[in-house]
């Protein structure tokens, strides 16, 4: 990887974790936060949003999915997710499904606490969080 893709991957991921500071989550108290890139350049974040009717809440990948939709972009990158832990923690399956709508393909999964000024993380690939998966084609 080269210095200036490890820069912006970097940059992604700290607006992932700055966001991260929003999160709604009175109930779990498990804070994440996302943060997806757009092709034209443009970030949008998101956190999770909880609910006491449990079912209504809202993750934070999905949170940034609807706030860059909302804003007229549908073609992504990437994404960085990050949460509390100090281990790489993967999206949900509602969220894999949101991230398969958009064919957003490298899914960057970051450690909570950078070192040195630098975000650990553990690259995904689309298909490798959600083989064999059902999209939008097959409703065209
Ligand atoms: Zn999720």
């Amino acid at each position: 990887m080269s210095e200036s893709e490890n820069d912006w991957l970097n940059n992604l991921i700290r607006k992932s974790a700055e966001v991260r500071e929003n999160a709604h989550c009175p109930y779990s108290k498990f804070r994440v936060g996302a943060a997806l890139l757009s092709d034209d350049g443009t970030v949008y974040t998101g956190c999770n949003v909880e609910n006491a009717c449990y079912p209504v809440g809202v993750c934070a990948e999905r949170t940034a999915i609807c706030k860059a939709v909302s804003e007229g972009h549908k073609k992504f990158k990437a994404i960085a997710v990050i949460t509390d832990r100090e281990e790489t923690v993967t999206p949900c399956g509602l969220c894999r499904q949101s991230l398969r709508e958009f064919q957003i393909k490298s899914i960057y999964c970051a450690k909570a606490t950078p070192v040195n000024g630098k975000y650990e993380y553990r690259l995904f690939t689309l298909e490798e969080l959600l083989p064999h998966s059902f999209g939008p084609e097959y409703l065209l």
